[in-house]
């Protein structure tokens, strides 16, 4: 536990500065590829610290990454950095406190270890609530060397390792035709029943669908008026599975069953699929067997809730299949106020919520100085890696 005695030092340096930046990056909510203001305040703490900040360009330009280069051969180790917020309801996933964490271990590393490492990089990877922020960024190369990429989430409960589920958003619009509903329905074709009839047979398929998982929808048109036979209706789901191929399996389902109302109502059928696709969360254990021992060390103790329930989708999921990963969550609330509600926003910036983001701090540094310290980590980090890569 040296790391983990080293790194609770450096992070009560830094906690005043910490604290400051979760409180500033919350009173000032920005949506999806637009956090100019927690970009900048992040990414120029990091300069001022003197890593070298690399900003982002075009879509991207909320994104940075900032590197510290050691002397030492050694792994390149990203800590991820997440800041956008949620429409109306503000830092309710608190987002401002995992860039805090990322400031706070990133310089808390660079302090205790100096030169004596090897590359380690903060990268700020805006838009992960919806906008696929990591999706672009893998593509445009801002991953490659990365050996291991790691942050902390905070959540209603503590959990090292937890898998998340493949997403996609899909909506199906329907063409009837209008008619007077009182006088001549039969010259009709309803829409709306077209929609009524996709929720009535998705609800059908949930006892066969493979487990966790999950689809769920809203009706985004139902017609115009209750006297005119609607002759547009539409719904917008999202589909998710815990493997590709569940996924791929529920998708083709879905899409079935609109096929199906389709048909049997008359009406013409448009597919719309959003072209970003989160794909499956997959931890790498060799990380969290490092994190969780510090992380409980701390206070924060695991909940031992199992690792395919209470799960959502993120986009480190696909980062997750291109880099190991871990992305562990550190409760800041009691279990019934979970992320994304009014509850949960006053949470992220309570007293309880930021002792516990000070401790996952500190586990995070402990763990990053581990990686660095010890090389036969890293590499059982990457063989865990391949066998996934080679079984998926
Ligand atoms: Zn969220
Ligand atoms: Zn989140």
């Amino acid at each position: 536990m040296k790391h983990l005695s080293e790194a609770k030092k450096a992070v009560r340096d830094l906690a005043p500065r910490i604290i400051e930046m979760n409180r500033c990056i919350f009173e000032r909510p920005e949506l999806n590829f637009n956090e100019r203001f927690a970009a900048g305040h992040i990414s120029s703490a990091l300069a001022e610290e003197g890593f070298a900040v690399r900003a982002g360009a075009g879509k991207l330009k909320t994104a940075f990454d900032a590197t510290w280069r050691g002397s030492r051969k050694g792994p390149v180790v990203a800590i991820l950095s997440e800041y956008d917020a949620l429409p109306n309801i503000g830092h309710a996933c608190g987002h401002n406190m995992i860039a805090a964490a990322s400031f706070g271990a990133a310089v808390a590393v660079r302090r205790l270890l100096g030169k004596n490492c090897g590359t380690l990089k903060v990268v700020g990877t805006p838009a992960e609530e919806g906008g696929g922020g990591k999706l672009m960024m893998i593509k445009e190369g801002w991953f490659k060397g990365v050996d291991a990429a790691l942050m902390v989430h905070p959540a209603n409960h503590t959990r090292t390792v937890a898998r998340m589920l493949a997403v996609m958003e899909i909506e199906f619009k329907y063409y009837g035709k209008a008619s007077h509903a009182a006088a001549h329905p039969e010259l009709g074709i309803n829409a709306l029943d077209a929609v009524i009839m996709l929720f009535n047979s998705i609800n059908a398929l949930r006892q066969q669908t493979p487990n966790f998982s999950r689809v769920h929808g809203i009706v985004t048109h139902g017609g115009d008026a209750p006297n005119i036979i609607p002759e547009f209706a539409s719904a917008k789901f999202f589909v998710r599975g815990i493997t590709m191929a569940d996924f791929r399996y529920m998708l083709a389902k879905v899409t079935d069953c609109a096929k199906a109302s389709a048909r049997a109502t008359g009406c013409k059928l448009k597919v719309v699929k959003n072209p970003l696709v989160y794909q499956p969360f997959e931890p790498n254990r060799t990380l969290g067997k490092v994190f969780r021992p510090y992380a409980e060390a701390l206070g924060l103790k695991d909940a031992g809730i199992p690792e395919n329930e209470e799960i959502g989708s993120s986009d480190i999921g696909n980062l997750s299949q291109v880099v190991p990963c871990l992305h562990p969550e550190f409760a800041v609330s009691d279990p019934h106020i979970v992320n994304h509600s009014r509850e949960f926003l006053k949470a992220v910036v309570s007293k309880r919520g930021e002792d516990a983001l000070l401790k996952a701090t500190t586990a995070l540094a402990a763990t990053v100085c581990k990686l660095f310290a010890d090389k036969t980590l890293a590499a059982s980090v990457r063989r865990e890696f391949e066998t996934f890569l080679k079984n998926r």
